[in-house]
């Protein structure tokens, strides 16, 4: 994962089951808190990162300068845990890894949130 793999943190991201509903969810990898929000979700593709937030879904040029597409998730726990949380797919591969940002300054929106 190239420059990804500095932030690999396989113990950080694990799944348990929902108190509600028994489904799998995954907790704060920095806290294990379940509540977890999503406020971005990107696309990196060879020559340009799709980015979707709570109130625009725009397309920028921006080289991925590794092999493959990287999908990350920006999240932001109930105890204002914020970070990244990367998928590198490439040749039938899926690698997963986590890396936490400061704390954000201000309040933030839900992805699915206007
Ligand atoms: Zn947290």
């Amino acid at each position: 994962m190239n420059e990804l793999r500095e932030f690999v943190d396989s113990e950080s991201l694990k799944l348990h089951s929902s108190e509600f509903g028994g489904l799998q969810v995954l907790p704060c990898p920095q806290c294990n808190f379940e509540y977890v929000h999503i406020i971005q979700v990107s696309v990196n593709r060879e020559r340009d990162k799709i980015i979707a937030r709570h109130d625009e879904v725009s397309i920028k040029e921006e080289a991925n300068t590794t092999k493959g597409v990287i999908i990350s998730i920006e999240y932001v726990c109930e105890s204002f845990h914020h970070g990244l949380i990367f998928f590198h797919f490439f040749e039938g591969n899926v690698e997963i890894c986590h890396k936490p940002l400061p704390q954000l300054k201000g309040e933030f929106k839900d992805l699915f949130r206007k």
